[in-house]
């Protein structure tokens, strides 16, 4: 309508005066969204995108939920604030609620965003070693192609440069060993001769550095953001053992992979190992509000409890567990097991599979890769000499699907400033017809490449 323009062009023009975009400042033109229901988003002219992206901010059940709305009203009303130095029901529950998802025996520590419960994971480890009297243990490996997060810490953890140049120096103590990219396999390797020199990487890497200098591990259980890099099987249970033999903390990165994308309720589960640690942000809330957890071995959390204050962990964080956030982060994981989203994932992921791989004989789609409700497609110049794809193919493609009507992402630098992995991560509640559309729309796009 006219005045829905005339809304855009005020909005528009205010927003290049004030705002100040993440990851890319001089958008002079981002997309105004109005609302959003299921798996839609309706930008303020009236027009609808099915939310391809979604995924990656783990809007997993889909926007529009007025049964979490109505759970952060009530919690609002009840009692809006406590810090979590006290305690609260919500939060209560909500941290017996997710151990219960990670079959294991853990405490919950509750903050912000992802970058935050990673920071709680380093400095948990750090303390745990030095008041066992080894703090020359302060290092953590990581991968190349991770990401972990944007504060000191957390972007020293992060394994790509493009995203670090200009920043540093950075939270010190981390290093970085390959992932396991079988389609750039770093070690030359054949899926058919792995020799999973990638997970051997950890223990070569523990050796040199000095394995009294090792702290710990995180990883991603599958490499989300930096361009969907899913591990051989027996992968993460290799480096499970390689952290055991040297006494390394394994820490799991699942503020992706968690609550669900994975086609379990969290990624690690998929391959049959128990981190100590496990960091989880925006899927606990389905990024309806700001929380994070960083849930950690119990047998842990006894050795801080000694009387003396430096035997504390001395972190605090204000608004991290308010019991309106852990209101909602509850009322999402009711509503995943009310609706038994976690399975619906996984249904969801083969029917993707589906559509999305007859692109796979296009000649700029070097590879495909799957892992659970996620899909990246990787963009090349030709299939034989697998150079990235350039800026402006990836971009054509992302436009034609917008203008289609699908939002999809673009990820993992292959090259620094190359993101060419279109990445695919719909809600839970998408339905079989809103799949056919986007396999459509992706043959569209490709096809006009
Ligand atoms: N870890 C991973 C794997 C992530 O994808 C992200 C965010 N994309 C973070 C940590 C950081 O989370 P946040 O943006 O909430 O700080």
């Amino acid at each position: 309508t006219v005045e829905n323009k005339a809304l855009k062009e005020e909005l528009l023009e205010k927003d290049r005066k004030y705002v100040w975009h993440h990851m890319s400042p001089h958008n002079d033109n981002p997309m105004i969204v109005a609302s959003g229901e299921g798996s839609w988003i309706t930008d303020v002219e009236g027009n609808k995108f099915l939310d391809g992206m979604s995924g990656l901010w783990c809007v997993n059940v889909g926007h529009g939920r007025v049964e979490i709305a109505e759970k952060a009203y009530e919690q609002m009303k009840t009692l809006a604030y406590s810090p979590m130095s006290q305690s609260h029901e919500p939060g209560i529950r909500l941290a017996e609620k997710i151990n219960d998802w990670l079959e294991g025996d853990y405490r919950i520590f509750f903050s912000n965003s992802g970058s935050d419960a990673n920071e709680v994971a380093f400095k948990i480890i750090r303390q745990y070693y030095h008041q066992k009297g080894e703090a020359t243990r302060y290092k953590f490996i990581s991968r190349y192609r991770a990401y972990h997060g944007n504060s000191m810490g957390a972007l020293g953890a992060t394994g790509q440069s493009s995203r670090k140049i200009k920043y540093e120096p950075l939270g010190t103590g981390f290093v970085h060993v390959p992932p396991p990219y079988c389609y750039r396999c770093p070690f030359g390797q054949s899926e058919s001769n792995c020799a999973m020199e990638c997970a051997k990487a950890y223990e070569d890497t523990i050796i040199a550095e000095g394995p009294e200098t090792i702290a710990g591990v995180i990883l991603e259980p599958t490499i989300t953001g930096g361009g969907v890099i899913v591990p051989p099987d027996d992968y993460l249970a290799q480096v499970r053992a390689i952290c055991d033999k040297y006494g390394v903390m394994l820490i799991a990165d699942e503020v992706i992979c968690g609550f669900g994308r994975s086609g379990q309720r969290f990624g690690h589960q998929n391959y049959g190992v128990q981190p100590d640690f496990v960091t989880m942000a925006k899927g606990l809330t389905s990024a309806y509000s700001p929380l994070s957890a960083t849930a950690v071995r119990a047998d842990l959390y006894e050795t801080f409890k000694g009387n003396e204050p430096t035997s504390h962990f001395r972190h605090v964080n204000t608004f991290g567990g308010n019991p309106v956030s852990c209101a909602v982060g509850l009322e999402n994981m009711n509503i995943m097991e009310r609706e038994d989203l976690v399975a619906r994932s996984a249904y969801l992921g083969e029917e993707l599979r589906k559509r999305i791989s007859v692109v796979a004989e296009h000649p700029n789609v070097g590879d495909i890769r799957y892992f659970g409700f996620m899909c990246g497609i990787e963009l090349v110049e030709d299939k034989a000499s697998k150079t990235p794809a350039s800026p402006d193919k990836v971009l054509k493609v992302i436009q034609s699907c917008k203008q289609q009507g699908l939002i999809i992402g673009k990820n993992g630098d292959t090259v620094p400033g190359y993101a060419n992995i279109l990445t695919i991560a719909p809600p839970f509640v998408t339905t079989e017809e809103e799949l056919d559309l986007i396999g459509q729309i992706v043959q569209n796009a490709m096809a006009q490449l």
